[in-house]
């Protein structure tokens, strides 16, 4: 028999046995210290009701039909790190061989028919303490990784997860013989704006710009905050005149961006550099290179202008 329990308020505890009987006792022990159960009969159906990740600790018949129980267990061990499955392998076979190839296969825990139902209790009780601690690091884990990508005041990517994220797509429009257009943007005299209306509405002024950025890309763009005021737009699968529409479009939006309900007098425009590469022959620090001296040209010919580096 394998036991899997899950996390969480409506942790729910997966008792597998072919056995009937087994399956009645389990649950009315899970019943007592107050957690539901899922039952199934064979190993198919364990992996299936783990996979929906509907349990995260496993009470683990081993000798079934079909897949036994320390076949299961190598099974969800070998499942991404993300299903957290405390196993507790319920088995007749009492020997410390058999313990130990239960454990080898993966198993947290193992226990005998013969273990008492308050020993069973407490065991369940240390696999479900397991289990919620495994998924509060995975969550945690989840977050940090979220975190280290992106902006904290715009929320779009920062400028090591652009970088990484350009140079991606320039593999892929290597491998795929595809262009792949960037865009360089600056908002214009910003500083104006800060010292004018204060660092808050700036940042609030980072904040709308951000949002017109993110409208007025698709899905598999991808939008980064490069520094300060100034942004980069990864644009996959684009050649350089759709890139040049893209740039004028934001360009002519942010001219008329309300900024705050308050401020009528606050209008800004930005410059913008592109610059395509056909099939990825430009290598990220090149085109980057090349769209920043075009963002420069767009700056020295007045600001409020796209220019592209052809
Ligand atoms: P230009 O048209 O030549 O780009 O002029 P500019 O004033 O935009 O450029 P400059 O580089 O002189 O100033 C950029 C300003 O952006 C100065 C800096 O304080 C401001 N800035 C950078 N990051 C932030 C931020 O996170 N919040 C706010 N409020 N301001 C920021
Ligand atoms: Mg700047
Ligand atoms: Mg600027």
């Amino acid at each position: 028999m394998v036991l899997i329990l899950p996390i969480g308020d409506n942790m729910k505890i997966l008792i597998v046995d072919d056995d009937p009987i087994s399956r009645k006792i389990l649950s009315k022990v899970v019943s007592d210290i107050g957690y539901e159960s899922i039952t199934v009969n064979n190993g198919v159906d364990a992996l299936e009701t783990i996979k929906q990740k509907e349990c995260s600790v496993v009470l683990l018949d081993w000798m079934m039909p079909g897949m036994d129980g320390i076949e299961v267990c190598r099974q969800i061990r070998m499942l991404d790190s993300e299903y957290v499955c405390y196993i507790i392998i319920n088995s007749a076979r009492e020997g410390s061989d058999d313990i130990s190839r239960a454990l080898r296969a993966g198993a947290n825990d193992y226990i005998t028919k013969k273990t008492s139902s308050i020993e069973l209790k407490a065991r369940i009780g240390v696999g479900i303490r397991t289990a919620q601690l495994e998924k509060s690091l995975i969550d945690l884990n989840n977050r940090l990784k979220y975190l280290v990508r992106i902006d904290s005041l715009t929320g779009l990517l920062n400028h090591a997860a652009i970088l990484k994220e350009l140079s991606i797509e320039l593999d892929r429009g290597r491998r795929d013989a595809t262009s792949t257009s960037i865009l360089m943007l600056d908002l214009d005299r910003f500083k104006m704006v800060n010292d004018t209306f204060g660092h808050q509405i700036g940042d609030k002024t980072l904040i709308r710009f951000s949002s017109l950025l993110s409208q007025n890309c698709r899905s598999f763009d991808r939008i980064g905050r490069y520094g300060g005021e100034e942004f980069l737009i990864v644009l996959p699968r684009t050649d350089d005149e759709e890139c040049l529409a893209i740039g004028n479009r934001i360009r002519i939006q942010t001219e008329t961006l309300q900024i705050d309900d308050n401020i009528n007098n606050l209008r800004i425009s930005c410059s913008i550099g592109c610059c395509t590469t056909v099939n990825s022959q430009k290598r990220s620090f090149s085109l980057i290179a090349a769209a920043d001296s075009a963002l420069f040209r767009a700056k020295k010919a007045g600001r409020n202008l796209v220019k592209s580096c052809k």
